[in-house]
């Protein structure tokens, strides 16, 4: 029987979640699924200093809101919990002791001052001067209560490989590999332990994360060796780039989740795109259901080559996802945003909504397109002049009069009714009806351009605005005659 797939995604509460860690929980989660496994969610905070406050709250908020649900984590238990790793230090501990007893740590009771002292300041590889202490003395400095760090103890002259499931085969000699730190002096592990030990105790058999992890690898495979432990297979993600030379990172506030849902992208474009930084579906689709993405994700088509974040690109498919709505929908998730463009009472939210479903690429462009409506008033008059559609003001003048009679004694105020009105009195008055609609449209708006053309401004703006601007207009138009 073949085992089944464990995967997880272990983020560090150090800051907000940005695209790159929502790829790689995605990715976790969409080849659990895929593989009808199970996905883990498990809290990295060992780094108590990089922690900060509130960061773990958005780890549950964005996975929730992402749809990433998962079957274990903190508030779902798994029974290979704690799920979250500053309760998890009695197990660390225990482990880096038995691993010390198996030859594959020791205990290191060197200063700082003395560690300091080798690098001369600068960046400096252990001596592993404690790595001979014999077992039962360093057992006993420690029982006394010497400080002390347990240390990898890594094999000389050994080269360690693995087969990644995305880059291929990786090997490091582990000459070039550090007795690195396992357990620190304040008993806690640091990650390189923490990952290995948890990953086996939470059965995890395939760990994916980013590729910066991918030449630590081999380090860590040397703990899953010394333990007599089964290693679990790798998929490492390149990085995605924020352009050709710099790589995203939440340290430098680049593409947070959250921030870009608040800015009125949906939370299920903003994941569809993050999908395809660096996944390509066989069936070569673009916008994808969760459903489609867990039906289509193996690792095959993830590539080893970085993809670039292109906002503009996830825009449009965020302006698909909002095309692709009902009315109804759209109306739900539009609303606060066209409430925020303008004084709401005075139009029907329903009109400015249909209008707005076509034109939007992300919800937040809603209050500047609309702002329009609220803002009318004296305007230049020079926007009357057309010349392709030969509009000059005379015609302009001509034009508002048509329109003005023509909508007066209409009851069918919808984009159909006023088009047949407009048509039948352009025809009627002898001009183009395109002559008109433009006319009527800058009379409605005092807007040089509009989301919209004559008729739909005149269904948003309802008849009795409409026809008070168009007489406003008609007056800025014969004043200037006078004058
Ligand atoms: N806590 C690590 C990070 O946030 C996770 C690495 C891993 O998945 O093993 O980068």
């Amino acid at each position: 029987m073949s085992q089944t797939v464990r995967t997880r995604f272990a983020p560090s509460p150090t800051g907000f979640m940005h695209i790159g860690n929502l790829r790689t929980g995605l990715y976790a989660y969409l080849f659990a699924r895929h593989s009808g496994g199970k996905f883990i969610l498990r809290i990295e905070d060992t780094d108590r200093e990089r922690t900060v406050e509130g960061a773990e709250e958005m780890v549950y908020r964005t996975l929730a809101a992402a749809g990433l649900d998962y079957d274990e984590g903190p508030d779902r238990d798994g029974g290979v919990g704690p799920y979250i790793q500053s309760k998890r230090a009695d197990i660390y501990k225990k482990y880096a002791e038995e691993l010390v007893e198996r030859g594959g740590a020791y205990y290191c009771f060197c200063t700082k001052e003395r560690l300091e002292s080798l690098g001369d300041g600068k960046v400096h590889t252990y001596d592993r001067k404690c790595r001979d202490i014999p077992l039962a003395e360093a057992k006993a400095r420690a029982a006394a209560g010497e400080k002390f760090v347990i240390r990898q103890k890594v094999p000389f002259g050994v080269v360690s490989s693995y087969t990644d499931m995305v880059y291929g085969d990786i090997s490091v000699s582990t000459d070039d590999i550090e007795d690195g730190i396992l357990l620190k002096s304040d008993g806690m592990p640091t990650y390189n332990f923490a990952n290995v030990v948890d990953d086996h105790l939470m059965g995890i058999t395939h760990v994916i994360r980013g590729a910066e992890y991918l030449s630590s690898t081999p380090k860590y495979n040397l703990i899953y060796d010394a333990f007599g432990w089964e290693r679990p297979n790798y998929m490492h993600l390149p990085a995605i780039m924020k352009d050709a030379t710099r790589k995203l990172s939440k340290r430098y506030g680049d593409a947070n989740f959250e921030d870009f849902v608040a800015k009125g992208f949906l939370p299920q474009a903003i994941v569809n795109y993050v999908a395809l930084l660096g996944w390509c579906p066989k069936s070569g689709a673009e916008k994808m259901t969760m459903d489609e993405m867990i039906a289509e994700f193996t690792p095959d088509g993830v590539s080893v080559s970085s993809s670039i974040f292109d906002e503009a690109k996830m825009r449009w498919l965020n302006g698909e996802y909002l095309k692709a709505m009902t009315e109804e929908e759209f109306l739900a998730v539009a609303e606060p945003y066209i409430r925020r463009g303008v004084r709401a009472e005075k139009y029907d939210i329903r009109e400015i909504a249909r209008l707005m479903q076509t034109r939007a690429d992300v919800l937040g462009d809603i209050p500047e397109k609309i702002a329009f409506l609220d803002s009318f008033g004296e305007y230049d008059l020079g926007m009357y002049e057309h010349k392709k559609m030969k509009v000059d003001l005379e015609v302009a003048k001509k034009a508002v009069k048509v329109s003005i009679s023509a909508l007066e004694p209409l009851s069918d105020w919808t984009e159909e009714g006023i088009r047949a009105a407009i048509t039948a009195a352009a025809e009627q008055a002898g001009m183009k009806s395109g002559q008109v609609m433009f006319a009527m449209r800058v009379a409605l708006t005092g807007q040089p351009s509009t989301p919209g053309g004559a008729m739909e401004m005149a269904v948003v703006l309802g008849k009795e605005e409409s026809m008070k601007r168009l007489a406003f207009s008609e007056g800025l138009l014969l004043g200037e005659e006078r004058a």
